[in-house]
C-alpha cells in the first residue's frame, strides 16, 4: 500500500505533524485510490476522518463473486474483502446479505476508484 501524506508546518517552517491524505492500493497490478471514510475510527486509534483499510484480495481472479462478470472493485467493510463489483455491492447491502467470502455483516462499502 502506498500512502500519501502532507506535513504540517508552523510559521518557522518546522514540521509539526504528518497528516495522511490518501492511500493507494495495488490490486492486480492496478493502483486504486481508497476514499477516506469520514467518521470512521480505525482500530489503531487513528483520528476521525483518517482511514486505515486492510484490503484483502484473494488474487485468484478479478471477477465479482456475485455476478461473476464485472471486475471486483468494491471493498466490503469492516472485513476488508475485495470481492464484489460496484453494482453487486449496493444490492448486497440492500438485501441485507453478508460478505460472500466470510459471511460477516456488511457495514460499509468502499468503491475503489481507478487511479
Ligand atoms: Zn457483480
Ligand atoms: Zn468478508
Amino acid at each position: 500500500m502506498i500512502s500519501y501524506a502532507v506535513f504540517t508546518l508552523n510559521t518557522n517552517k518546522e514540521i509539526t505533524g504528518v497528516k495522511l491524505i490518501k492511500q493507494v492500493v495495488l490490486i492486480n497490478g492496478m493502483p486504486f485510490e481508497l476514499k477516506t471514510i469520514y467518521g470512521m475510527v480505525a482500530e489503531d486509534g487513528a483520528e476521525e476522518g483518517e482511514t486505515h483499510v486492510d484490503v484483502k484480495d484473494d488474487g485468484e481472479n478479478s471477477e465479482c463473486l456475485v455476478c461473476l462478470d464485472n471486475k471486483k472493485d468494491t471493498v466490503i467493510m469492516p472485513c476488508g474483502h475485495l470481492c464484489v463489483c460496484s453494482e453487486c455491492g449496493p444490492s448486497l447491502v440492500k438485501n441485507k446479505h453478508t460478505c460472500p467470502i466470510c459471511r460477516s455483516h456488511i457495514q460499509n462499502l468502499i468503491p475503489l476508484k481507478k487511479h
